[in-house]
């Protein structure tokens, strides 16, 4: 979510990379029949929307795609790979299925309305299968998420008050009689309404960011218009969708980051999800994507000990225990694959799916943590 100086960097980096592989013809070596190729690919796309401009001034950004450049990725990986349900991958992983190609899966998280409006149509047309992950207490119903409302408040707090009272308003919410680990594992520096989006969420037990955000508007209202951009997937659109071949997964219920939260609480999101999903779609569900990518060791043993078979997170990062509840996905967004002129680069495309920028993937969070407030899981 860093956007700015370090983004224009990132966007030479990578211009420069993706050049050299192209002008030494090493990129024709990714397209060959070497062991590289045989790696599936799991993309994971948030929502997508009819013009990511002006998406991008009313949401966080690096969850938008446009639908034009949704086709751009789909058509260019198209080329290399053959696209294959999360059924499908999940039985290549297994040992029970051979691919002729490589294969490549292509999924979506947190159940926005405009995945039904925008992408399901392209993708049908296409032919291409696609998965859904879905916080089921959301779906049906006209709550925002909880990272969205996070962002509509802090950016319209940085926007009124400037970033340095908009800053002073969290940290002193944050030093009345809160858990001092707290305040120190939020990075106030460099604050801007995504990247603490990222910092709070990835920090606070969910009940605290709704005391935050409980807090915050007692000074400052988001506008319908705002609501009306989020809306959540209903249950009519997932039946459909589900009929008409989109793998449904879990996403939790609540959107909540799993890690921060106490064993019971880890339980609940995650069989409950299942429960709901199975109970409105009649079908074994065995597909969880972590919210936020976020896991560790127990976390991974409740989503199989809940009877999840395939786990996806957005990192590199595997649990050697269970490899088949830690598949990572490449995030993907509008501005991910852009040359240094802004324009969508093919060449960084295939790098980025072939993981060849390291930087793209710098998670370094421990996984074998037990939990981020010290609950001892
Ligand atoms: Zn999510
Ligand atoms: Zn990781």
């Amino acid at each position: 979510m860093d956007l700015g100086t370090n983004h224009t960097l990132r966007r030479l980096v990578k211009t420069g990379i993706a050049s050299a592989l192209n002008w030494s013809g090493t990129d024709r070596l990714l397209d060959g029949p070497d062991l590289l190729i045989r790696r599936p690919v799991v993309l994971c796309y948030h929502r997508t929307v009819e013009d990511f401009a002006a998406g991008a001034s009313q949401s966080l950004p690096s969850m938008l795609t446009s639908r034009a450049m949704l086709e751009r990725h789909l058509d260019c990986l198209g080329r290399r790979f053959d696209f294959v349900s999360l059924d499908d991958l999940g039985a290549w992983l297994e040992g029970k299925k051979h691919f002729a190609r490589s294969a490549a899966a292509v999924t979506f998280d947190d159940g926005y309305a405009d995945f039904y409006h925008h992408a399901f149509p392209l993708l049908q047309r296409k032919g291409i299968p696609a998965a859904v992950f879905v916080p089921t207490d959301l779906a049906g119903t006209s709550a925002l998420q909880i990272h969205d409302r996070l962002f509509l408040l802090l950016a319209r707090a940085f926007e009124r008050w400037g970033y340095r009272s908009a800053v002073g308003f969290v940290r002193s919410y944050l030093d009345r009689g809160k858990p001092a680990a707290y305040a120190q594992r939020i990075g106030f520096d460099e604050w801007t309404p995504p990247n603490a989006v990222s910092s709070l969420l990835g920090s606070l037990p969910q009940d605290e960011v709704h005391r935050l955000i409980e807090t915050l508007e007692t000074e400052i209202e988001i506008g319908p218009e705002a609501w009306n951009a989020h809306r959540a997937l209903t249950w009519e659109m997932i039946v459909a969708m589900h009929r008409a071949g989109v793998t449904v997964g879990s996403h939790t219920k609540t959107h909540v980051e799993l890690t921060n939260e106490k064993p019971q609480t880890i339980l609940d999101e995650i069989q409950g999800s299942r429960s709901e999903l199975e109970r409105r779609l009649g079908t074994e569900v065995t597909h969880i994507a972590y919210p936020d990518g976020q896991f560790n060791a127990a976390v991974v043993q409740a989503a199989a000990a809940c009877g999840y078979r395939f786990g996806y997170t957005t990192c590199r990062h595997r649990d050697a225990r269970h490899p088949l509840l830690t598949i990572p996905r490449i995030l993907l967004w509008e501005n991910s694959c852009l040359d240094a002129r802004g324009d969508f680069s093919p060449a960084i495309f295939k790098c980025l799916v072939r993981g060849l920028f390291p930087f793209t993937d710098n998670c370094l969070r421990d996984h074998r943590r037990t939990n981020g407030n010290g609950f001892d899981l």
